[in-house]
């Protein structure tokens, strides 16, 4: 049987976060449970939720506290997560976030937390030329040399820019970075389960580095 994981995945917008996790998600069989994903579809469905929290994104801020917690806690609680594991996108983002994800996993605590490491003049570019399937979510990254940008491979569905990678947007979003989320660089340290790794390079190069840090930390809790 392939073995579960309880993973964090922290770094900046557009640190390659997205991609990762997919493929981390697979190779761990475990949910990957992305707070933006999550908001995107409740902003698609119209939800009280969604309706709240699209102009909250769209003006770069982040959706409140006890919502986000309330929502994650939710979704951890279910079979799948429950029973091998989950990666954790996009939460927590906040030191608030953190205490209350150390609450909610105090039975099963999480392997690892993982500080992808991108400098932010990369990840400015990497956002500028980002574009996601409206349908099936797949990431792309514009060359311009696409015969069909607009048009998703996997499914045929509708690719688009998100509405909050404007650059004004994207610049608020990793200041808000820089001064809420990077503390929590330092909660984990703290609890020494912090591992950084090295976001820059080919995404295979990334992902090799990704699991031979998640394999070495569950060895060393186990
Ligand atoms: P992301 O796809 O992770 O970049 O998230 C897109 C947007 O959703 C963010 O800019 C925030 O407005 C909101 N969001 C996602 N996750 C959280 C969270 N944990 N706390 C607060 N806001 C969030």
């Amino acid at each position: 049987m392939i073995p579960g994981a309880r993973l964090i995945i922290l770094g900046r917008q557009g640190a390659g976060k997205g991609t990762q996790c997919v493929r981390l998600s697979r190779h761990y069989v475990v949910p990957h449970i992305s707070t933006g994903d999550m908001l995107r579809a409740a902003v698609r469905e119209k939800t009280e939720l969604g309706l709240m929290a699209k102009q909250v994104m769209d003006a770069g801020g982040l959706v409140g506290d006890d919502i986000m917690i309330g929502l994650v806690r939710e979704r951890l609680a279910r079979p799948d997560a429950m029973g091998r594991g989950y990666i954790l996108d996009g939460f927590p983002r906040t030191v608030a976030q953190a205490e209350a994800l150390d609450e909610i996993t105090a039975e099963r605590p999480v392997h690892v937390v993982i500080d992808l490491d991108v400098p932010r003049d990369v990840v400015l570019a990497r956002i500028s030329a980002r574009r996601v399937c409206r349908d099936c979510g797949t990431n792309y990254t514009a060359t311009g040399n696409e015969r069909y940008p607009w048009i998703c491979e996997v499914c045929g569905g509708d690719v688009m820019q998100r509405d909050d990678d404007t650059p004004e947007a994207v610049n608020r979003r990793l200041d808000l970075y820089e001064t809420q989320t990077a503390p929590l660089i330092d909660f984990y340290a703290k609890q020494n389960k912090l591992v950084v790794v090295d976001g820059v390079g080919h995404p295979d190069d990334v992902f090799r580095r990704l699991t031979a840090a998640v394999d070495a930390a569950k060895e060393q809790r186990i």
